[in-house]
């Protein structure tokens, strides 16, 4: 992610921001920019424009009302939700202030993915461009019984729709489900992350006449699925799993491997990006090996190899970081080279569409 500063004064301002604490000016992401304009309103017109530049109109994404969404939509869209939203069906209850939370934490995460979504120009059509297979989502609510007990609301893709348990935006809750998976890693945005690698391996591998390419990095995906969750549920990841797969779950059939490693190239690339935006770069005394700047654009690395030469150095300093903050590791992953020519295959995908 990029770091953004208010076209109006020059402040240093970040993705998610609303409004300008320096000069008060409302904030948005406009999408078909990939930019953040501090807007000036259009009185009485329902529109807004960009402070210096009057004559360029959007208006805001119509989460915008609840503060869910700082995203604009184009004048001539008939839609009313930005890019990321539109994709929305069912979503948290917005009249109860857990809900209403639960969906900002929720809405948060899956800008973030639509960014990078946008950033390659990767597939995400709607519902009504494709009813079919149309990128969907459903924020589930866990489901109460009778006599208390919670039935967890199941996160998972099934062409193109992608349901996520709302209630995992709770820290307590993702936590909880993280410590009992055995899981090093959970967030709201590994979670769209890795669902929407699922979709794009239907769009661009499925659909896009790749089986064989595949096949021959991830292995054999018409392998039954429910048989290899169902063996990983009771035995376990293989024994040496880590010399192939990025985590155990990754281990259990490849379209799991790759939608981990789907998940992973956009962990990568986008920290990347924030390093590089922050102009940061490492140079640790008599630990030359672990000297690093990020001199390119991640969105644009010539291959997966030249972003993982980066990030080990960069990830090794970031997890050294944490420990002195007494926090677990950023990033508890090992990148062998199995898992980089893996991440190589998703790096010639996320290239094709110029
Ligand atoms: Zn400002
Ligand atoms: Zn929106
Ligand atoms: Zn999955």
């Amino acid at each position: 992610m990029r770091l953004y500063e208010c076209d109006h004064c020059g402040q240093t301002i970040h993705f998610d921001n609303r409004s300008c604490v320096n000069c008060g000016h409302r904030l948005a992401f406009v999408p078909e920019r990939l930019a953040m304009h501090a807007l000036a309103e259009d009185e009485g017109e329902g529109t807004w424009h960009p402070v210096a530049e009057p004559g360029y109109k959007v208006r805001l994404c119509a989460n915008a009302a609840m503060d869910i969404c700082n995203w604009t939509v184009p004048t001539d869209d008939p839609n009313v939700f930005c890019p990321a939203c539109r994709h929305n069906r069912l979503v948290p209850d917005a009249s109860t202030e857990v809900g209403l939370n639960q969906w900002r934490r929720i809405s948060q995460a899956q800008r973030h993915l639509f960014y990078s979504l946008l950033r390659w120009n990767l597939p995400c059509t709607t519902r009504e461009q494709d009813p079919e297979g149309g990128l969907v989502f459903d924020f589930l609510v866990d489901e109460v019984q009778p006599d208390g007990t919670v039935v967890p609301a199941m996160t998972g893709h099934e062409d193109g729709l992608i349901a996520i348990r709302a209630a995992e935006a709770d820290d307590a809750t993702r936590e909880q489900v993280r410590v009992m998976m055995n899981e090093p890693y959970r967030t709201m945005l590994g979670h769209f992350r890795h669902e929407t690698g699922h979709y794009m391996w239907d769009k661009l591998v499925r659909d896009g006449g790749r089986l064989d390419e595949f096949r021959a990095v991830f292995g054999d995906e018409t392998a039954d699925y429910g048989e290899a969750l169902q063996r990983n549920y009771e035995q376990g990841p293989p024994p040496g799993w880590q010399e192939t797969f990025i985590s155990t779950y990754a281990s259990t059939h490849p379209w799991e491997d790759f939608a981990e490693c789907f998940a992973h190239y956009l962990h990568i690339v986008d920290t990347l990006e924030t390093a590089r935006s922050y102009g940061m770069s490492i140079e640790p005394q008599q630990h030359e090996e672990l000297s690093v700047e990020v001199a390119f654009n991640p969105y644009h690395a010539q291959g997966a190899g030249q972003l993982v030469s980066a990030w080990i150095p960069f990830s090794v300093a970031l997890n050294s970081l944490h420990r002195s903050m007494g926090v677990p590791d950023l990033y508890p992953f090992i990148l062998t080279p199995a898992v980089v020519g893996k991440l190589e295959f998703i790096h010639r995908l996320v290239h094709s569409r110029g």
